[in-house]
């Protein structure tokens, strides 16, 4: 599903629904891409809130590459900007924060060597100063699904 945000505060609410939808349907990992600036750490401060991690816990300078915070379940921050070898994503065990129990959330999930085909996946795309495309794949779309959580804006 496709929704067009309007406003960073649009990017994090969007983020909230979408984190609501995660822990209800007990999803384990979310795999987001897009460009730098395109809104990628806003739409996860949504997310976390839903965990009951304050936004502003949500780090983006990406010195640390796993942020792991003590929630139930866990949330995982993994921020790959700064990785430039996939033999650096297999170090972290990445994979393993994925099937954990917990939930996994994955920026710059570009660098990522490959991919299940049946991820979770969320791509934001810059279309203007105050519009970003939030496109959401992988999750079901039937009734109780992703678009009963998430009203689209258009
Ligand atoms: P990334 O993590 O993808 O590099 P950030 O979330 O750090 O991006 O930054 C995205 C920027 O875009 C923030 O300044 C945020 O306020 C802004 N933003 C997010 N959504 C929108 C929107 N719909 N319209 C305008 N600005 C937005
Ligand atoms: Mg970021």
């Amino acid at each position: 599903m496709k929704v067009i945000t309007g406003s960073q505060e649009e990017t994090e609410e969007l983020g909230f629904k979408f984190g609501v939808f995660i822990k209800t349907q007990s999803i384990g990992a979310a795999l987001l891409y897009g460009d730098l600036g395109a809104g990628k750490t806003t739409f996860i401060k949504g997310m976390a809130s839903a965990f009951g991690i304050p936004p502003r816990d949500i780090g983006s300078a990406s010195f640390v590459i796993v942020a792991e915070y003590d929630t139930t379940p866990r949330f995982y921050h993994i921020d790959l900007y700064r990785i430039e070898k996939s033999n650096e994503i297999e170090e972290l065990g990445i994979w393993e924060y994925m099937d954990s129990g917990g939930f996994a959330v994955v920026e710059w999930a570009e660098r990522l060597p490959e991919v299940p085909d049946n991820a979770v996946k969320v791509r934001i795309n810059y279309c203007g100063a105050d519009c970003r495309e939030i496109v959401i794949e992988g999750v079901p779309e039937a009734p109780g699904g992703v678009r009963d959580c998430i009203i689209p804006e258009n």
